[in-house]
């Protein structure tokens, strides 16, 4: 990376995780154990709700559909505009992913589409919190309760967000979480699912560690079992200490990366109220915890001319997403989503992180709108 450079997104690290990653190396026992178990504490008490620790938020996905027995043939309800592991993570169980389109205000599933999917196949709903926001979810709901769906949350972007004063995955029927790298927390690599659903939990505590029965107690207990019985598929997709180490350092540091977002994403909205040239999304930052920073530049043809001028401007930017259904694994049915594909081709993301300066965003909106004009020139 040229110094100087602003970036898109990044992990932001101090002592703290480099101090913690150190213990767990002098301890020698890297693997799943007493970290993990109270990372999963920490977080469980955060939500008020039981919680199970894995390798990826894309595991955690996978697992939670998994537990809910959703198979080949089932089919799950989901909106294009999404990172492909929310389709992976579907698809990986066997069942069909089906692309919704979105709203276009929003970016977030659009319901009247949805509902035109709907199958005696539909199982479950997974909308995603995109950029963090949850505002559509009392309609989620509703929408779930009327054909009887389960709905798992992709809430990769949303940690610490909230949604009618409540934290997203302290409510609702299943919410799985991210800790990758450039999430709002970091472990690493790592995930959690969060229910009031016992069964879910114990299933995917078996599940994340090869379907072995009850290996979670008996590991956090120090006593790993050899005889063992196994009763379904299961993954090698537990968390290690190591990871539980580092992400038990960021969840301390939560607020203060929660506060910074927030701020850095309504000085972009100050900077851009005036700008005809770029619109941002209205999103109220005082509940979202902001991921991503993402603004519609109407009528953009060449965005590739646009991501070249800004990289020669030192300055990162984005896109999120390439409508899934565009891609040659989930394309087979040859669905066309309006809006989606319309939207998709204005969209850019804008760099948002913990370490972004104030000055970084004015830096960005300038050369942002300079760069418009020079490639409508
Ligand atoms: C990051 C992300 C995931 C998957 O998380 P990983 O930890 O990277 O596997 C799923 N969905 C969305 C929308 C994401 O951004």
């Amino acid at each position: 990376m040229a110094r100087g450079m602003i970036r898109l997104s990044k992990s932001c690290l101090g002592e703290e995780e480099k101090k913690a990653v150190c213990n767990v190396l002098d301890r020698e026992f890297l693997g799943m154990g007493d970290s993990v178990l109270e990372f999963e504490r920490l977080l469980s008490n955060y939500f008020n709700r039981p919680v199970v620790c894995v390798s990826t938020g894309t595991a955690a996905l996978q697992l939670a559909i998994q537990a809910l027995g959703i198979k080949k043939g089932d089919e799950i309800l989901v909106p294009t505009m999404t990172y492909v592991a929310s389709f992976q993570a579907i698809s990986a169980n066997g069942a069909k992913p089906v692309p919704c389109d979105i709203n276009p205000e929003s970016l977030l599933i659009d319901l009247s589409d949805a509902e035109k999917k709907v199958s005696s196949n539909t199982k479950a709903i997974m909308p995603v919190n995109y950029a963090g926001d949850p505002s559509d979810l009392t309609e989620v709901y509703n929408f779930a309760k009327k054909f009887n769906l389960r709905v798992i949350q992709d809430s990769a972007h949303a940690f610490g967000s909230k949604f009618n004063d409540k934290l997203v995955g302290s409510f609702g029927d299943i919410s799985c979480f991210s800790f990758d790298g450039i999430k709002n927390i970091t472990s690493g690599e790592g995930g959690c699912v969060v229910t009031d659903d016992i069964e879910v939990i114990n299933n995917i505590k078996d599940s994340r560690l090869l379907g072995v029965v009850n290996d979670t107690v008996k590991r956090y207990s120090g006593n790993r079992s050899w005889i063992f019985d196994v009763k379904s598929q299961g993954w090698r997709y537990h968390m290690s200490n190591i990871m539980a180490a580092i992400g038990i350092e960021q969840f301390k540091k939560m607020e203060f990366f929660s506060k910074k977002r927030k701020h850095l994403a309504k000085y972009y909205d100050k900077l851009l109220i005036s700008r005809e040239e770029v619109n941002f999304f209205n999103r109220n930052y005082d509940n979202i915890n902001p991921h991503i920073y993402v603004v519609r530049i109407p009528g953009l043809r060449d965005r590739d001319k646009l991501i070249k001028i800004m990289n020669e401007y030192k300055i990162q930017i984005g896109i999120h997403y390439y409508p899934n259904h565009l891609l040659s694994y989930y394309n087979n049915i040859k669905t066309t989503l309006r809006n989606s594909e319309i939207l998709f081709q204005e969209l850019v993301t804008l760099p948002l992180h913990p370490d972004l300066l104030v000055e970084d965003v004015k830096e960005v909106v300038t050369k942002l709108v300079r760069a418009i004009k020079l490639i409508r020139h």
